[in-house]
């Protein structure tokens, strides 16, 4: 069976336990923290909304495809997303702006452009995608804020689709670095807690890998030591960072590639938190991470550090 669909409320509670953890652990990030747990608490609303109206029969059928190695999305256009894309793009809007003062000027540019109708966001998320080459010359003055907000937008439009697609996936069938669903990478893994097995003196080591999506959301299991990146299997994937004081938050890094990524071990932190907003939390492993020479495996505004 498919797991069940979080309702609004609870994915701001724990939107709301990692902030309060935080407050708690790391002051200095509150800050930091704070205007993403209210951009994904509207985001939550939204995808709730959106997942009541997308029409599903247009997205059946796509098995076959995972076959191939390519995601469960690669052949369908996005112009049939293009009304719960732009619902999305005008609804994230004012939280963005509030959330992140220093681009409220580039995102009133944005929303006039896309109120003139100059704002093709179907191509805009094609492009975020990859699925359509562009030169930078084609974009010279692209703030980095159009490309927050085409992520926003979309996540928010594939996060309602993701969990009715979910069905098409048989897990353990699948074993490469990006998303079965939408081809993007993780931006943050975790390994799972130890899963009692009906004896009190048999309990699962647990500890398997799980990567999570940046964009849909969806999280799949992998090989514990893939290289999401570059795909390679780094049996001596020993070398991370974390800080003494909290062993279950750490920043895997591939000494192949050079990408890092952040990882969360359940077997020490208990209960699975709110994935997105728990990754801006780790901005300080993030931090000694660069500081290293690593580079993120998605680039994010919590991990661009200029
Ligand atoms: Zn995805
Ligand atoms: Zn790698």
């Amino acid at each position: 069976m498919p797991p069940a669909i979080p309702a609004v409320a609870e994915v701001e509670q724990r939107i709301d336990r990692v902030v309060e953890t935080i407050a708690a652990k790391r002051p200095m990030l509150q800050s930091v923290v704070q205007p993403f747990a209210d951009l994904y608490k509207e985001r939550a609303r939204l995808v709730c909304s959106l997942r009541a109206e997308l029409n599903t029969p247009a997205l059946d059928d796509f098995g076959g495809r995972l076959d191939d190695g390519a995601p469960l999305l690669s052949s369908l256009s996005l112009g049939i997303l293009e009304p719960a894309l732009s619902r999305a793009f005008v609804a994230l809007m004012p939280v963005l702006k509030t959330g992140f003062p220093a681009m409220a000027g580039d995102f009133d540019r944005i929303m006039a452009a896309h109120g003139r109708g100059g704002l093709d966001l179907v191509t805009l998320a094609d492009i975020y995608l990859g699925r359509t080459v562009t030169s930078h010359s084609d974009h010279p003055d692209e703030p980095p804020a159009l490309g927050f907000v085409i992520h926003m937008a979309l996540s928010a439009v594939l996060q309602a689709l993701a969990p009715l697609l979910r069905a098409q996936i048989q897990e353990d069938s699948w074993h490469h670095g990006f998303c079965p669903i939408c081809g993007s990478l993780p931006a943050i893994s975790y390994l799972s807690k130890a899963e009692p097995l009906g004896s009190e003196y048999l309990v699962g080591g647990g500890g398997q890998r799980y990567l999570h999506c940046v964009l849909c959301g969806h999280d799949w299991r992998v090989h514990r030591n893939l290289c999401a990146v570059c795909e390679k299997e780094d049996t001596e994937m020993k070398l991370y960072f974390t800080v003494p004081e909290e062993p279950g938050e750490r920043i895997d890094v591939c000494h192949h590639c050079h990408h890092y990524l952040p990882c969360i071990d359940l077997r020490e932190t208990g209960t699975l938190p709110h994935l997105d907003t728990a990754c801006v939390s780790l901005a300080h492993l993030d931090m000694l991470a660069q500081e290293k020479g690593y580079t993120p495996m998605v680039l994010m505004p919590w991990n661009t550090f200029q």
